[in-house]
């Protein structure tokens, strides 16, 4: 690889994929070093495509991208352990084209992204591990490989590495990531005949469903569970801070094991053939885990910077908007004949300040530090919630109002009024 590129790009995952795609477009000369057997093979996701971000890229996406289903129904679960409350929204107007958000299997998803950035004109190198950034001084002015004689040189790399992002960190660019900032999820795919995942969630054609859940199910630990619809499969994970992993003494397969025999999940899995399973980290300590995005030669996009809205379960849209932003900023740049100073690339986090990567991430910057102060709020409320349902709906000959009185009196024992008010305008700050 003796030549010189304009841009290097690291990583083929959404953001790489995005930024290498659209400077190709720009006339830039690129190079994508992937270290997977093919783009997609080290990646895993739950993984729902937000159709908007990718159309920006790619308006028309949807004739050939392999969707699995467009979603009409969004159901949200707060498990005990052996119920669940649920709050449903479901729309005929999301069965309207274009769709808005589809499930999607990333294998799939980010071979085509990938095969859409050789189309227009970047050179894509798989099964090639970037292992060093190569400085000259502050700057960055190339990367070195784990191929022999792997050195290649450009006028700006992109860090489009993913969470750990090792590169980074032996750069000096960002600090350690620390426990309490990333969470661990493992995820599986059950495969099961298209009939009966539509007989299931009450749909036809390709449409589907999603459910989000909190709850008893991550064992008093910070974090979320999943199952997605697919054409023929279903997806679904549950993911907990590393830091309250480290704690309990849990390991996150237990946490799928309980998942997959909760009695309201079990049902929805029985007959299916499970196919893969896979550990991934999600980087979910928000605004203020951020690190510095830029510097002479360097922009960072997408998870490698931390950019995941936890709270929406939101990665891959802002992974493909920053990688986007970066490559425009670069195509802009290099236009107007300037180089790639720290000072010139500061217009990439303009940009992302300008959209709604920061101003969501800035939003619910409050929220992973207090939630993580707070379990009780993944296992008390849902629990309080249930038993609530509970006792409201078992017709046994105690008067209503005795009911009401009962399930106040447990939520005052298990949290009391002062834990509640407080509570509240927590929530209140978190999502300020
Ligand atoms: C279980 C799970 C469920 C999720 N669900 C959703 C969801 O439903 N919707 C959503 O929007 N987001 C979801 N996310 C988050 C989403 O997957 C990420 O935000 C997104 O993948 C980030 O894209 P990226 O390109 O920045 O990083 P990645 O997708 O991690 O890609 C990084 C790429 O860089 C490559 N790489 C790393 N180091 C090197 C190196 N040194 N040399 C060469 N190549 C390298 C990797 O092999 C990889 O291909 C989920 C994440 C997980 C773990």
């Amino acid at each position: 690889m003796p030549e010189r590129f304009d841009a290097i790009v690291i990583g083929a995952g959404p953001s790489g994929n995005a930024a290498a795609y659209t400077l190709a477009k720009a006339g830039r000369k690129v190079l994508q070093i992937e270290r997977g057997e093919t783009p997609g093979s080290k990646n895993v996701q739950g993984a729902i495509l937000y159709a908007d971000m990718l159309e920006k890229i790619i308006p028309d996406f949807r004739e050939d991208a392999p969707l699995e289903r467009h979603i009409i129904e969004q159901r949200m679960w707060l498990l005990d352990d052996d119920s669940h409350v649920s709050m449903n929204y479901r729309s005929e107007k999301f069965n309207q084209q274009p769709g808005n958000r589809y499930t999607i299997i990333r294998a799939q998803f980010d071979k085509w992204f990938s095969e859409k950035v050789i189309e227009a004109g970047a050179l894509v190198i798989n099964e090639t591990t970037v292992t060093n950034l190569l400085m000259d001084g502050h700057r960055v002015v190339g990367v070195a490989t784990d191929r022999v004689g792997g050195e290649v040189y450009a006028d700006v790399v992109i860090l489009a590495d993913g969470v750990n992002s090792m590169l980074a960190r032996k750069a000096g660019f960002r600090a350690e990531i620390k426990p309490e900032h990333v969470a661990l999820a493992v995820k599986e795919i059950h495969f099961m005949p298209q009939e009966l995942i539509e007989q299931r969630f009450n749909i036809t054609g390709d449409a589907g469903v999603v459910i989000e859940m909190v709850g008893k199910i991550t064992k008093g630990m910070m974090g979320t569970a999943f199952l997605y619809t697919n054409k023929e499969s279903i997806t679904f994970g549950i993911g907990c801070m590393l830091s309250d992993f480290k704690q309990q003494d849990v390991t996150p397969y237990q946490l799928l094991d309980d998942m997959r025999a909760h009695p309201s999940i079990a049902p929805l899995l029985e007959g299916g053939e499970m196919k893969e399973y896979a550990a991934h980290l999600i980087p979910e300590g928000g605004f203020d885990a951020m690190p510095k995005l830029y510097g002479d030669g360097w922009v960072i996009v997408g998870d490698s910077g931390g950019m995941v809205n936890a709270v929406h379960r939101e990665g891959s849209n802002l992974a493909m908007t920053s990688g986007r932003l970066a490559a425009e900023t670069i195509a802009a740049l290099a236009a107007e004949g300037k180089d790639f100073t720290a000072k010139n690339l500061a217009r990439y986090q303009k940009a992302l300040e300008e959209s709604f990567v920061l101003k969501d991430l800035k939003k619910y910057r409050d929220m992973p530090p207090i939630f993580h102060k707070n379990p009780h709020f993944f296992s008390s409320y849902p629990e309080l919630i249930n038993r609530a349902a509970h006792e409201m709906l078992v017709v046994d000959g105690v008067d209503k109002k005795s009911k009401e009185k009962a399930i106040k009196r447990e939520f005052r024992t298990k949290r009391g009024l002062f834990g509640m008010v407080s509570d509240a305008f927590k929530v209140w700050r978190a999502f300020e």
